[in-house]
């Protein structure tokens, strides 16, 4: 199992949730907000086996912690994985805007310029900024970028395909019909599954890495696929995400995966 959006420090087991990836074998990325987040989510996956730390700044956050950008330039040469950024122009984040686009810019120029990242990506009413940026500060050779909670229409998922883009999908996007249908015209070499968890609930509870395994089975049905093409096909997405760049890769310090790429 794969749930590539989770934020595993907003729980309150977080250590006992890395325990539990481990456990269940998913391959969790743990993404993060704020640059001061780092640390403490670096050190404590630092011996796990399925859990890889992102270093983030999230569009929400921008406006009161655009200063946290030095720390993100301190950290960036440690992190193989960077997120949970992007831009979001819902209620609340479209008075930033302008600031979001600067800080987000910078974050794709200096990801370039590293090489080898995998970003994960929010657009909140925000999908044609976002894809313009990418266009512009991020050739897909340089990085590789995964639209988070995609929300843009069939157009928009064409241009974000057409510039090497992968889409990890949740629980909730699956229950609104026209995004299934959205969902069922993605490229499904592009496909990853996430649970965007604590912030997404699924019965009243803040959803669990554990429950991409009823995603999975969900998203199977919608594409006509068994359970288990459906498992192969999204670990397979996986692993050509991470080799896409495997020099890079071995000179992220963060990445423990050397030349076997997850
Ligand atoms: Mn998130």
């Amino acid at each position: 199992m794969i749930d590539f959006h989770c934020h595993l420090d907003l729980y309150a087991d977080h250590v006992e949730l890395i325990a539990e990836c481990d456990r269940l074998g998913i391959r969790t990325l743990a993404v993060t907000t704020t640059p001061s987040a780092w640390p403490r989510n670096r050190d404590l996956a630092v011996g796990s086996r399925c859990v890889r730390v992102a270093l983030g700044l999230h569009p929400q956050l921008v406006a009161e912690r655009a200063s946290e950008m030095e720390l993100f330039e301190r950290y960036l040469s440690e992190a193989r994985y960077v997120g949970e950024v992007g831009l979001d122009g819902g209620r609340d984040g479209y008075r930033s805007i302008p600031l979001q686009e600067r800080v987000f810019g910078r974050i794709l120029d200096l990801c370039g310029h590293m090489g080898g990242k995998i970003l994960s990506i929010h657009s909140v009413r925000a999908v044609p900024r976002v894809l313009a940026l990418l266009e512009e500060h991020l050739q897909p050779e340089q990085g590789r970028a995964v639209l988070h909670w995609f929300a843009g229409t069939r157009s928009e998922a064409q241009w974000a395909a057409r510039l090497g883009c992968y889409f990890s999908v949740n629980a909730a996007m699956l229950r609104s019909a026209e995004r299934r249908k959205m969902i069922a015209e993605l490229p499904p070499e592009r496909l990853l599954t996430e649970t965007d968890g604590p912030f997404l609930r699924l019965g009243g509870r803040p959803a669990r890495p554990r429950d991409v395994g009823l995603l999975v089975e969900e998203l199977a049905a919608l594409l006509s696929l068994s359970t288990d093409a459906m498992s192969s096909a999204i670990q397979r997405n996986l692993r050509a995400l991470v080799s896409f760049d495997v020099a890079a890769q071995g000179e992220a310090t963060d990445d423990k995966d050397g030349q076997s790429p997850r």
